[in-house]
């Protein structure tokens, strides 16, 4: 099956039961609704000359737009490209030409960021197209831009077409999208996502209609969900934490999305969980944080949640048990994965107990192999000790776009995707990710993970965040460093937090450098970029 065909299936289900929920925009849409708009659009898209197999773009923060676009390129065959919305020119350029984007959906301007300007700068000639002949030295493959926040471009703004043209110009009977429909298979390619870009520069990986629906399927299996659940999106769904733990999760079992935002703000998504009475919240860890310790939490009734999902970089134990106790969520679950395997490999289930639920990542998902290996020689490594984290099974993507060299660096001769994660796996299966192979820090022969430094130091009472690297050291090759955001009205000496690790963990695990910051270096996922922070150490330091 394809998500067009499941989708139009739930849609027939599930009629005229709310399918989505834009707060910012306050647009409502049952899933009847959601289903004729899809194949409008669907229509309108292979209308305007896009080909099956073409790629189309999508530039812009949460709104209804996005998902009709994910709904409507897989009907039409088209392959949705996932573009961050902090992207700026140069990134921009990379990303449409690196997969030859033929048309682009995408916000005129958004707070600060101008994207209007940003396309006129790599494309001055388009001011003088008109919509289906943009093209220019710089984005030689770009044929259209069409805008989604329409009030923010004057009528007369040459060469661009409007969201709301482009979906009149189409049919929602059009038999074109359903004869198009019919031909496509469940290996054919549809979205091309860039990964975060945490330890470098994003690489776009392929994924297929087998590989994001599944996932989907199986996320929300975990999750329980059913068309009673409201699920409330601040991820961006530009990642796959979004689209697919998101969005597909939700539409696979008839569930209602809920998008607070447009780029994320604590208390927006408060509001908008009490409003809409939400019963499932996603969020990566540093997401969790802002609202638990927002000024204003407790004014806020969350007493309708019960379920979601933390992941996308280590979820602290300590922040867990608040989401549990603070929130409502007692059977919010972490999931591990990555863009490569469209996304998760491991989960646990609303049912798991809840130690093991707030203290691994779960069990490996339905229809997917894990092992766990030693990196340097590949053998499966005992229960209990750390290697690499490596996965096979329907969600490992076809591939990075026109990339087979790192395509075959990233997933050997027997399919195993090489995930560049250390993990362990315990006698019952639980998994456990330790860091990022990267991360890794060896001082005077010694492996520490930061990971655990950072469990321990969250533990104390005026710590709100912090994030734990090494340094390179001339003496024993690489010495800790932890930055340290202290909660809000404390004060803390760095003799002060050495003396909390003193005698509860081994000497060469205690920082060497201390920083107190206000912030971390972010990717807009919230992912904590460390090579950030070594890079301003290293420069702090000489
Ligand atoms: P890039 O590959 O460009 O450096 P990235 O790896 O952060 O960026 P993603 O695919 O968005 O890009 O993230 C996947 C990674 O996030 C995993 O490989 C893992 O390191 C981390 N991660 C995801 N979920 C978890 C989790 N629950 N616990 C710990 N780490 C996690
Ligand atoms: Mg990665």
């Amino acid at each position: 099956q394809t998500i067009g065909d499941f989708f139009d299936a739930m849609a027939a289900r599930q009629g005229e039961r709310e399918a989505l929920v834009s707060a910012h925009q306050k647009r409502r849409y049952s899933y009847a609704a959601l289903q004729a708009e899809t194949n409008r659009l669907a229509s309108a898209l292979l209308r305007s000359g896009l080909a099956p197999g073409e790629r189309v773009g999508i530039w812009s923060h949460n709104n209804a737009e996005w998902v009709l676009m994910q709904l409507a390129t897989a009907k039409a065959g088209l392959i949705l490209v996932n573009i961050n919305p902090a992207y700026r020119t140069a990134e921009l350029e990379y990303a449409l030409n690196k997969v030859a984007c033929r048309a682009l959906v995408t916000m005129a301007r958004f707070k600060t960021s101008d994207y209007l300007g940003m396309l006129r700068e790599l494309a001055p000639e388009y001011a003088h197209a008109q919509p289906g002949q943009l093209a220019s030295g710089r984005l030689p493959h770009l044929r259209s831009v069409v805008w989604i926040d329409e009030a923010a471009v004057g009528a007369d703004e040459p060469g661009f077409q409007r969201f709301s043209d482009l979906i009149a110009s189409g049919d929602a009977a059009d038999p074109r999208v359903a004869d198009v429909q019919k031909t496509l298979k469940a290996s054919d390619p549809i979205n091309i996502q860039f990964t975060s870009g945490t330890t470098g520069f994003p690489k776009g990986a392929t994924l297929t209609h087998r590989n994001i629906l599944n996932n989907g399927f199986f996320i929300g299996e975990c999750m329980k969900l059913t068309p009673a659940d409201r699920l409330c999106i601040p991820v961006p769904l530009y990642h796959c934490f979004g689209m697919v733990l998101g969005n597909l999760a939700c539409l696979t079992h008839g569930s209602c999305i809920v998008y607070p935002n447009d780029g994320f703000d604590p208390i927006t998504v408060l509001e908008t969980v009490q409003a809409e009475k939400c019963t499932g919240l996603h969020g990566v860890p540093t997401m969790f944080i802002a609202e638990l310790d927002h000024p204003r939490f407790a004014e806020f009734d969350m007493s309708s949640l019960r379920t979601g999902i933390m992941a996308g970089s280590p979820c602290p134990t300590e922040v867990m048990k608040r989401v549990v106790d603070q929130m409502h969520l007692r059977e919010i679950t972490i999931a591990y994965g990555m863009t490569e395997t469209s996304p998760v490999s491991c989960q646990s289930s609303t049912d798991t107990p809840q130690d093991k639920r707030v203290s691994t990542v779960g069990t490996v998902q339905p229809h997917i192999e894990i092992k766990i290996v030693d990196p340097e020689t590949g053998a499966t490594v005992p229960r209990g000790t750390a290697g690499e984290f490596c996965t096979r099974g329907y969600c490992v993507m076809h591939g990075y776009w026109e990339d087979e060299a790192r395509t075959h660096e990233a997933i050997d001769p027997e399919q195993w995707m090489h995930t560049g994660d250390m993990a362990t796996m315990d006698d019952e299966g639980y998994v456990n990710i330790v860091g990022r192979i990267k991360d890794m820090v060896i001082r005077g022969g010694e492996n520490i993970y930061p990971r655990e430094i950072e469990e321990f130091l969250y533990r104390h009472p005026k710590v709100q965040d912090v994030q734990v690297v090494g340094l390179p050291d001339k003496k024993y090759g690489e010495e800790l460093c932890a930055w340290i955001i202290i909660k809000p009205g404390q004060n803390a000496t760095e003799d002060e937090v050495r003396d909390f690790c003193k005698g509860q963990i081994a000497h060469y695990k205690i920082p060497k450098y201390i920083r107190f910051v206000t912030g971390f270096p972010m990717t807009v996922t919230g992912k904590i970029q460390k090579f950030v922070i070594r890079d301003a150490m290293k420069q702090q330091l000489g």
